[in-house]
Order: structure tokens, then sequence, then C-alpha cells
């Protein structure tokens, strides 16, 4: 149930309730009003659809809503039927201005329409903004370095203006900088992508930045919340890694779309949303709708159109056709198949043909694994992996800790076929990228580095999933996930050498993002939610 809005003048709430039909699918919503005093419903509402954003007039008139990313408005002092479609959209968080004018987001503008005469205009207002630059220059001397690839001798890498500038053998006597880091030969890499998440509330931005993975591609994510994080980490408000959004999911029709999603009803729709998410600032697409087959095809047409990558969980032969660009986990996935089943050879041809990129996110299954559940429990008994958690999320996780070691077992073919289809794809030549998927562990992606290796990829090629592979595979490369002149500037230095032992990643001597050293240590303080305060500070706070 969803309070919309409270009038004083009658003591009355109006309120949205989402119902779904018997097998708890194809949600359609109702709005109501009550009176507090029990007097009982002074009307119900009953759109065609599931309603999002609702939101009444500052009259208690007319009610605007967005069902299906359209937006609409309807006259509650009239009989049924006198709802109106304003805006084909995609239109978002609808708010009322007294005038009756109604604002609204669309393709990351803010947009302004008078409900009555329907004349439209775009608000000049700067939504976007860059994770600050540090002017100061920082030299970090006598490094070893692995670019991924790896140098012979020490180095001396200095960083400026949030790139690194130029790399050199390193001398007796350090070049000029603000501030020098003598490291002392211990190991510097480019700072880790996780190429699959999902960013909805409670995601451990700061725990991931922690663990030096210093950017986060999301494969499904809350739509504007993630872009309203990305903000907050890019103007400083919020430390974390630097994010690129999904801005939501295309999902089946009969399913529960939260808002943001779209259940995509025909191709114009598709393509409008597309527009929208690319107006947003989405880098990827991730589409999921295992009933209808043109659903995918054409979101990848769409999709491609705008510039976006596609990934999905599926590999239909439409879609392939279409050019998906990611499998997201190394196993067959949900159409009809046995996910235990081992890919086929002529699957490994056509994802090498079609340069289809895999996303391993075995974590995923080691977790709930019999070898994996130790390995759970041990982590979240660690205050630097436990601090991130938000404790309903650590609740959730400790719930599923309870299962049998006959359950566990239950999922180790399922490792283990992951184990196998991921580095026969390797084999093959497909690009293979790291991804941890849900559980918000934030140590998830070194893990992943670790089955990475156990299926059978040298340390080096396990490093190049989760930096200059993650990277190419957002079309970033040369710019993060790497080590060279011009690159962005984040990096991760390293107690020990990771080709010698893979583990070794999680020995971390420090992070640096956009040529700043992150103050590791306030991390997660800046991770807990802060308690109820007047103070505005923490207030705003709060709001994380
Ligand atoms: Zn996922």
């Amino acid at each position: 149930m969803t309070p919309l809005g409270w009038f004083p003048e009658d003591q009355s709430l109006v309120y949205g309730q989402l119902a779904f039909d018997s097998r708890g699918r194809n949600p359609k919503s109702m709005i109501k009003r009550v009176r507090l005093d029990g007097s009982a419903v002074s009307w119900t509402m009953d759109p065609p659809d599931q309603v999002e954003f609702a939101a009444l007039s500052t009259q208690g008139d007319t009610l605007a809503y967005v069902s299906n990313g359209e937006l609409w408005i309807q006259d509650l002092a009239s009989e049924k039927g006198s709802e109106r479609r304003l805006i084909q959209g995609p239109a978002f968080f609808p708010a009322w201005s007294p005038d009756r004018a109604l604002l609204y987001v669309s393709s990351g503008k803010l947009m302004r329409i008078d409900t009555r005469t329907g004349e439209q205009r775009t608000l000049p207002v700067q939504l976007s903004c860059e994770i600050p630059r540090v002017s100061e220059s920082l030299l970090l001397h006598n490094a070893r370095l692995l670019t991924p690839e790896p140098r012979e001798g020490l180095w001396d890498v200095l960083l400026r203006d949030g790139q690194i500038r130029s790399l050199r053998l390193a001398g007796m006597q350090p070049a000029h900088a603000d501030r020098i880091m003598d490291l002392e030969g211990r190991t510097v890499i480019p700072g880790f992508l996780n190429l699959h998440e999902h960013l909805f509330r409670g995601f451990p931005m700061e725990g991931s930045l922690y663990w030096g993975i210093t950017s986060v591609a999301s494969a499904g994510d809350e739509g504007l919340w993630t872009i309203a994080q990305q903000e907050a980490i890019y103007s400083g408000r919020r430390p974390g890694p630097r994010i690129f959004p999904s801005g939501g999911f295309v999902v089946p029709t009969q399913m529960n779309a939260r808002p943001q999603f779209l259940r995509a009803r025909n191709s114009e729709q598709l393509r409008r949303y597309m527009d929208h998410l690319s107006g947003l600032g989405a880098t990827q697409i991730k589409a999921f709708d295992r009933r209808e087959p043109w659903v995918e095809a054409e979101c990848i047409e769409a999709a491609h159109r705008c510039g976006l990558p596609v990934l999905s969980h599926f590999l239909r032969p439409a879609s392939v056709a279409a050019g998906l660009d990611r499998k997201e986990h190394a196993v067959y996935y949900g159409l009809d198949g046995d996910i235990r089943a081992p890919f086929a050879q002529d699957t490994i041809e056509i994802l090498r043909k079609a340069g289809i990129t895999i996303t391993s996110t075995m974590v995923t299954l080691f977790v709930d694994s019999l070898e994996g559940q130790p390995r759970f429990k041990a982590a979240l008994a660690r205050t630097d992996v436990s601090n991130f958690l938000l404790p309903v999320r650590a609740e959730f996780i400790r719930r599923r800790l309870e299962k049998s070691s006959d359950a566990a077992a239950s999922y180790d073919p399922y490792l283990k076929v992951s184990l196998a289809n991921t580095v026969a794809a390797h084999k093959a030549g497909i690009r293979i990228v790291a991804g941890t998927d849900y559980y918000f562990l934030v140590p998830g992606l070194h893990w992943e580095l670790e089955l990475l290796v156990k299926a059978g990829l040298s340390p080096l090629e396990a490093l190049r999933t989760a930096t200059s592979n993650a990277a190419a595979a957002l079309g970033v490369e040369g710019r993060l996930g790497c080590i060279s002149t011009g690159a962005v500037a984040d990096l991760v230095v390293l107690e020990a050498d990771p080709l010698e032992d893979i583990r070794k990643t999680q020995k971390i001597y420090a992070v640096i993002q956009g040529g700043r050293i992150i103050d590791r240590a306030s991390l997660p303080k800046a991770a807990q939610p802060s308690a109820p305060s007047s103070g505005t500070q923490d207030s705003q706070k709060g709001l994380r």
C-alpha cells in the first residue's frame, strides 16, 4: 500500500494498492480514498493497469499517474472513464504545481506540461556531474606494475588532474610531485570493474570502493535511484565507485514491474523506452524476458540505435541474430534446459562467431555451495564485510546460511558446470568479464577471481576479466581497467603480487580513485545509516 495524499479538510487519506491474479501475476492498481473516522471509502479508482508515481493535484481533484511509462491524468470529480493520456512518455516522477501544470522527468530532462492546454516545454536544469578531479599531483614511487600486463622493474607513476600523466622507470631521485608515495616495490593494478551487479537500495557503494572496486556496471537496477547515487558520488557527497547504470529492466509483461521497469507491449514502447534510458545516461541495457522472443530481439535493435549494448541471460537465435552483446552467467538459463548441462560445442561456436562476451558470476553459485558456505559465514563475521551491509540485508544473508549441508550440496553441480563452461569459452577465445550479482558482499569480486583461477584461467587472465576485458566490454578501453598514460587514475595498490597467488588481490594497501587516495578507514562509518537527528547534515546523510 502506498499513501498518496492526505486531506485535512475531510480527514481523508488517498492510497494506492497493487492486486494480483490468482497466480500472483498481472498486477493491477487500485486507488482508494478513505475517511479516517471509518465512514468508508469515498471513491475507488480502477485504472486499467499497474500505476506508478500517482500524485494528487494540490486541489485534490485530479490524479496524475504513470502507467507503462505513459503519463495519465484522471478527473476525480467526474464519472469513471475520465482518464486522459497526457504524454506517451516515457515520463516519470510527475509532480503538480498549484497552477495545474505537471513537472516530470523524461529522457534525462525536466519537463513541464500545462494539463489544460497540453503545452509542453523543457526546463533548463543541469543534471549531470563528474567525479571531481584532483589537481594536486601524486607520484607513486617504486611501483611494480600490472597494467594488467606485467612490466619489468620498478616504476614511477605520475597522477595529476585525475589521470595517469606519465610512467617512467623509477630512478634514485623521484620526479617532482606535490605528494610522493614510496610503494617500496608494492604492486599497482588498475581499479577493478564489477560488470554484473544490481544497484538497488542498500547496495554497498562505500564497501565496493573499500575493496578496490572503483567501477560498478549494473545488470538491471532501480532506475532513477541509481542515477541519483551516481550524482551523489560524482558530486562528492557519497564515497563510491564510478557507476555504469542500466536505468531499469526490460521485463515480461506479466511481471510485477517496479517503477521504471518496462513491461514491453510493442515496438514503439521499446523504442521510446530506449531513448529515455539513453537520455538518463544508461550505458547498457538488461533484457529479461524469457517468454516472448520478439521483445528481446527488438530491444537489441532499439538499444543499438541508441548506441547501447544489451545483456541477457538467454541465448535465443533471434537475439544472437539481432546482435546480442553479452550473455550473463556461464550456464544455460531458463528457456527449456537444465542449467547443469555443459555448453555444447555449437553454443561455444555461436558465442565466439557472434562476438558475445560472457559475464562470469560463479560467486553467486559458490556462496550457496558446500565449499562456499563456511567461507560466506566467516566473511559475514568480519567487520570489513559486515560494516558495509545494511542490517536488513545481513539478516537476509544469515537466514540463507541456515540451510542444511544437503541443500548446500545441491548447488555444487551448478558451480561445477559453471566453472567448466567458463574455461571452455575462455579457451575458445570468448571474452570473459567478471561480475558478482546480487549478494552485496563486498569481497565478492575477489572471490570471483579466485574461482576463475580455479576454473583454469591464469591469475593474469583472471585479473583481465575485471580490468582490461571489463573496460573493453563497456567501451572504455584505454581509459579504465589499464595503467597507461592518459588513462583515468583509478588504481589499487596491493601488498603482494597477485600473479603468484590471486588471493593477494584481497591484501589492499591503498585505493586511488580519480588520482585521489581514498581514506579507506573512514568508509565503514560513511556506509552506516546515521541515527535520526535534527542537524541538516545528518538528515542529508539519512537520505542514503
Ligand atoms: Zn543478475
